[in-house]
């Protein structure tokens, strides 16, 4: 099996960790009312590609959990005996049981929160444990040191934040250096549409304490590739309507999908394929988070990686386009 010449891998920041450049995300796809067998193909798709790192969080599915349950058992099955080739990750912060105690970033409910997380996975750690979001009510002392010793209990090996701000990812940075177990890595979304990190200067915070950065929907959610350009088809994220709403795609936006279209063609790249090349564009984002519905997404999307980068030319015309 080549899957390891397919794929580049780029270290973490100043951390010890490479990670593959494309990693693989299960938001959408992998809960109760999903097909079993498909996500078994897109799995063992994605490491047989090179993707060894595999993203969760305590409320993906629907059901919440579903989607961390269907990966242990994919871990148990597909991927038995590749453990120590795979970077898992989870995360606690947004709703994920009733109460107090099942959202944000108290002690409390990221202790409670991974703790669950290791059961439906059936396992006894996971690589990644991130903070998904900032609370504004915790202090951050409290959510860090959660994280730093969650480290020292063993069951994580490293931790990360997601969603917060230059200043925020400054801050924890310094608490969790402050108790020896430094930030790995931030992961924000980040794609042709959606630039507002390139503002707040969060890539600059992220080299000055060491941390690498993921993006994830870098697609857009599905925006940025083939499946909007004719249409709404049935079977896509828009049409369900929930995180991608089908009036996001304005009669505006597809013409300059179409654009882009034209323009990832003119260099022998298709629109997603662009729009991952354009991502990592900067080398301080370590990976692209992606997401797919079936196997021949993931194989398409995957094609940039054995294509020439853009130029600074192509960077500037495409600007123009954006
Ligand atoms: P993408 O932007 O990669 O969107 C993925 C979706 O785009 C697919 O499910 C599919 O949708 C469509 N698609 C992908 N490739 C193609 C293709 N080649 N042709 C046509 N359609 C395509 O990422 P996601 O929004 O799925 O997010 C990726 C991951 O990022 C998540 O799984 C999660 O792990 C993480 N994430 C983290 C967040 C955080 O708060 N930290 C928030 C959101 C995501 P379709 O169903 O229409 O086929």
């Amino acid at each position: 099996m080549d899957r390891y010449e397919r794929m580049p891998y780029a270290r973490c920041g100043r951390s010890g960790l490479r990670l593959s450049r494309v990693a693989f995300g299960l938001w959408h796809n992998f809960g109760t009312y999903d097909d079993f067998a498909n996500m078994g193909r897109l799995v063992t798709r994605a490491f047989d590609l090179g993707v060894t790192h595999f993203d969760l969080a305590n409320n993906y599915g629907p059901e919440p959990g579903s989607a961390e349950e269907n990966f242990g058992r994919l871990l148990a099955t597909e991927l038995k005996g590749h453990r120590d080739e795979l970077i898992v990750t989870t995360k606690a912060g947004h709703l994920m049981w009733p109460g107090p105690y099942g959202d944000w970033g108290s002690r409390k409910s990221l202790m409670a929160s991974l703790d669950q997380s290791l059961r439906r996975m059936k396992l006894d750690y996971v690589d990644i444990f991130y903070s998904h979001r900032p609370d504004p009510e915790t202090p951050l002392e409290e959510t860090m040191g959660a994280l730093s010793d969650i480290v020292r209990s063993g069951k994580a090996l490293y931790v990360g934040i997601s969603k917060y701000s230059a200043a925020q990812t400054r801050a924890a940075a310094e608490i969790l250096a402050r108790n020896g177990t430094p930030l790995l890595i931030h992961q924000f979304r980040y794609n042709m549409f959606t630039r507002g990190i390139e503002g707040d200067g969060l890539l600059d915070a992220l080299e000055e304490v060491g941390a690498g950065g993921i993006c994830f929907s870098p697609l857009a959610q599905g925006l940025l590739t083939s499946r909007y350009l004719a249409g709404i088809p049935s079977d896509s994220r828009a049409a369900k309507n929930v995180f991608l709403k089908s009036s996001d795609i304005t009669p505006e936006r597809r013409a300059q999908l179409l654009r882009l279209d034209a323009f990832a063609k003119a260099r022998g790249l298709t629109l997603s394929e662009l729009a991952l090349k354009w991502n990592l564009r900067d080398p301080r984002v370590t990976s692209v988070l992606i997401g797919a519905s079936r196997v021949g997404q993931l194989e398409e999307n995957l094609g940039f990686l054995s294509k020439p980068d853009l130029s600074s030319a192509d960077l500037e015309e495409l600007e123009g386009l954006l």
